[in-house]
């Protein structure tokens, strides 16, 4: 393994947020990296949700040639709407062991435990025969999440695809419990705390209907966000550009990935990728731990 700096090449290929197993992808980490290097990338980010679970057996797997972002997707709210509006920050290279934002990840992976068990409850209550232990084994003792009950239903022959699962009927409203989470200025702050690096996840795609202001990622880049996904599946080419001018203005990173979760959603490794020299500015301001090469 070797944690010395790897500057790529200007034509390297680099997806910075991906799911495993580890959260609600489907690939395991040691399956995601090798599916990596299967898809021609040269640099990766495993950003599961909430948990670095699955940073140790990614780097045991490492193909060589790739190189590893470890990383994580934290949910995050903010307070200036009512209700208030659910975002997802990425975080990378931070250092697992920094206690306050451990601490604060460990509550959020609880909370999804109780909630999941809340949620499969009113399911059971209205008849619908899934078992809780069984998806709850099916996280794999990482951020258990509505992906896993909706395999559960898919197990159950209730619906067929995932996004079927996510409709009003089932987890999309009906049986939606509201999830536990950091304020995401706060979440700013504490990703900085412990040498990592912040990037705002696919900020125009948040929740249908919400789009948060634009004077939001102003405010969030003087409270230390470092950059803004613009390349992402659930943005139009139009909010691709806007986000990126956005961040043009305010001196922000702008990173493009494919949000990868397996056969959870359709999108491809690769699909969308981050410039080279973004992704050297995100490993220079990092301080937590280093991107890592096999070989
Ligand atoms: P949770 O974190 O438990 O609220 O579940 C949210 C996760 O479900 C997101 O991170 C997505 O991966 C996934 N998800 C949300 N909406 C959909 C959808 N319509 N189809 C498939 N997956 C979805
Ligand atoms: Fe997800
Ligand atoms: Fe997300
Ligand atoms: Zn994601």
């Amino acid at each position: 393994m070797s944690r010395t700096a790897y500057r790529p090449s200007s034509s390297a290929r680099i997806d910075l947020h991906t799911h495993s197993t580890a959260s609600d992808g489907t690939l395991s980490p040691a399956e995601l990296v090798q599916a990596a290097a299967d898809a021609g990338l040269d640099v990766l980010a495993i950003t599961d949700h909430d948990t670095t679970a699955g940073w140790e057996a990614a780097v045991q797997a490492l193909p060589p040639g790739l190189t590893l972002v470890r990383g994580a997707e934290i949910s995050c709210h903010w307070d200036g709407m009512d209700p208030p509006v659910p975002l997802h920050l990425l975080a990378y290279l931070f250092d697992p062991a920094e206690t306050e934002l451990a601490a604060e990840l460990a509550r959020i992976r609880s909370a999804r435990v109780i909630r999941g068990e809340r949620i499969v409850t009113l399911l059971r209550a209205d008849g619908i025969d899934i078992s809780w232990p069984e998806i709850l084994a099916s996280a794999g003792g990482g951020a258990v999440g509505r992906p896993h009950i909706a395999a559960a239903l898919i197990r159950a022959g209730l619906v067929t695809t995932t996004a079927e699962a996510f409709a009003p009927r089932w987890l999309g409203e009906r049986y939606r419990l509201p999830k536990d989470d950091l304020e995401v200025f706060h979440a700013v702050r504490l990703v900085r705390a412990a040498g990592g690096v912040p990037v705002f996840a696919h900020p125009r795609a948040t929740r249908r209907g919400e789009i948060v202001p634009d004077s939001l990622i102003v405010e969030l880049a003087a409270a230390g966000l470092a950059g803004v996904e613009a390349d992402h599946e659930d943005h139009s080419r139009a909010e691709r550009a806007h986000v990126a001018a956005l961040a043009a203005e305010l001196g922000l990173l702008v990173t493009g990935a494919s949000d990868f979760h397996g056969t959870h959603k359709s999108v491809q490794l690769g699909a969308y990728t981050t410039r080279s020299e973004v992704y050297e500015r995100i490993v220079e301001e990092a301080s937590g731990v280093s991107p890592i090469a096999s070989g």
